[in-house]
């Protein structure tokens, strides 16, 4: 069965970025399933595995900003150090900060004595992404799978 809109999709991969380090690996697990079409995963890779089929294998350079986006300034902000109920911050924590889009997960770049850098875009944005692909297998989506839009057992939802 070709990879197209609806398929449930099982593939095993390796990430990694422009410097070659490896971010993430299916090796020695389940592979990741998903739903052709629905978004499920990033667009870039999604184009790529279209018309594809079980034991293909590629190796596609998606760009950022058909991957986990570009940077986006706005989301990183300068915050008075007062704002913060405790003394110890430092680089590389992450916390949930509230706003009004709702909570998103940033990170700390940078601590001075008024004010801490947090940025909030996703870690792998503003990078293009290396991932070496092989299709593990295709099949049809269940009824239940095409009304929630994803897939559900092994590698997928399970609720
Ligand atoms: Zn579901």
């Amino acid at each position: 069965m070709i990879i197209s809109e609806n398929a449930v999709v099982l593939f095993h991969y390796t990430l990694t970025d422009e410097s070659g380090n490896e971010l993430d690996s299916s090796t020695g697990k389940d592979p990741l399933a998903y739903m052709h079409g629905h978004k499920n995963i990033i667009p870039g890779l999604e184009k790529e595995l279209d018309g594809k089929t079980a034991g293909d294998v590629m190796i596609v350079t998606i760009k950022a900003a058909e991957a986990y986006g570009e940077t986006q300034d706005e989301r990183i902000q300068e915050i008075p150090r007062t704002s913060f109920q405790t003394e110890e911050m430092s680089v590389g924590m992450r916390f949930e900060a509230k706003t009004p889009n709702g909570p998103v997960s940033v990170v700390v770049t940078e601590v001075n004595d008024e004010t801490v850098t947090v940025d909030g875009n996703h870690p792998l944005a503003g990078k293009d992404l290396t991932f070496d692909v092989r299709v593990d297998s295709v099949r049809e989506a269940s009824e239940e799978e095409l009304s929630h839009g994803h897939v559900h057992g092994p590698g997928g939802h399970n609720h």
